[in-house]
């Protein structure tokens, strides 16, 4: 275990219930709830969704399972390494707050030996999050049960931890073969595979990718033709970098050595400090 502490926050932990609200309401867009998208087609220069809403330009950002990704092709049949996670968030009771030890201003990370993902614990005021990711589905429920067991063993968490966690899925920058932009629409956030490859997360690229979609939009000026919005393609690449695919499963280093060497790098405080959390879960050297 090593405690990293800063004088400052560098993060900050909520729910995303609340967070995604407070940015819906703060974008003042027309909103239309709770209507799932069932239908998507076009019409000479025009998208037509739900046989109601026609728009010359469609934001497919409807995260990893989107529908308007999937009308752009979804996946290649090639397999595509998915990082599938799970994850739990539930209140805590005054018997549960006492018993938990994670601290509200220190989230805490466990890697797996294996180096293929990690858990997380989060304190969010009263309520605990608690799930682990990793970028092979395979037995990821065992991973998850041995997590838990390790949390309630080290008195991390309550006792009677809950178990119904919630099953997710998205791509990783590098891995994702999508499509991202045609005529008249474009991908953007989960959507798209913007997720970072060294952390999995991907709340900065989903929101970053928006900002630069909007500007693409409007300097397109109503003209929606792919090469317009090719642009998007390009500054995506510029943020983020090339898409150089992450190498997974056979093109990885053998499992044997991996564990070596991460135990070693992950004993290392400078190592976790600069490197992991610093670099891989900050991005300290890139300015918002
Ligand atoms: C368990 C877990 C924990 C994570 N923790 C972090 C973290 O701590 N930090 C971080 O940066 N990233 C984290 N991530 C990744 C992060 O959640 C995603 O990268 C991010 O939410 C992507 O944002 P998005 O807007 O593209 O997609 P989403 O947040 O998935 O939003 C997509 C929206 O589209 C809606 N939608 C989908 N289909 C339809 C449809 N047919 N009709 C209408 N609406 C539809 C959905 O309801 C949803 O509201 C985590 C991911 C998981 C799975």
């Amino acid at each position: 275990m090593i405690e990293l502490e800063y004088r400052r926050p560098v993060s900050y932990g909520i729910r995303r219930c609340e967070f995604d609200d407070y940015l819906l309401k703060r974008s003042g867009a027309r909103l239309q709830l709770h209507q799932r998208c069932e239908s998507i087609a076009r019409e000479q220069n025009e998208w037509i969704v739900n046989d109601r809403y026609r728009s010359a330009m469609l934001v497919g950002a409807g995260g990893h399972f989107c529908p308007v990704a999937q009308w752009l092709g979804g996946d290649s049949p090639a397999p595509t390494p998915v990082v599938a996670a799970q994850e739990i968030e539930f209140p805590l009771d005054e018997r549960q707050q006492a018993e938990c030890q994670v601290a509200g201003h220190r989230p805490e990370l466990t890697f797996c030996r294996d180096l293929m993902g990690y858990g997380w614990c989060f304190r969010k005021g009263n309520y605990l999050n608690v799930g682990l990711g990793r970028e092979d589905r395979h037995r990821l429920s065992e991973h998850v049960a041995a997590f838990c067991e390790h949390l309630k063993r080290e008195g991390r968490v309550p006792r009677d931890l809950p178990n119904k966690f919630r099953g997710h899925a998205y791509l990783l920058y590098g891995h994702s073969p999508r499509k991202l932009v045609d005529d008249g629409v474009l991908l953007v956030g989960d959507a798209a595979g913007l997720a970072y490859a060294q952390s999995g997360e991907g709340i900065r690229p989903a929101i970053e990718s928006g900002l630069l979609a909007a500007d693409v939009i409007l300097e397109a000026a109503g003209d929606f033709g792919r090469c317009r919005l090719e642009s998007y393609r390009r500054r995506l690449q510029a943020r983020f970098g090339r898409q150089r695919p992450v190498p997974s499963g056979a093109g990885r280093a053998p499992s044997a050595f991996r564990q070596f060497l991460g135990g070693r790098l992950l004993a290392n405080r400078w190592f976790v400090r600069r490197v992991v959390v610093e670099r891989w879960f900050l991005h300290g050297e890139q300015k918002p």
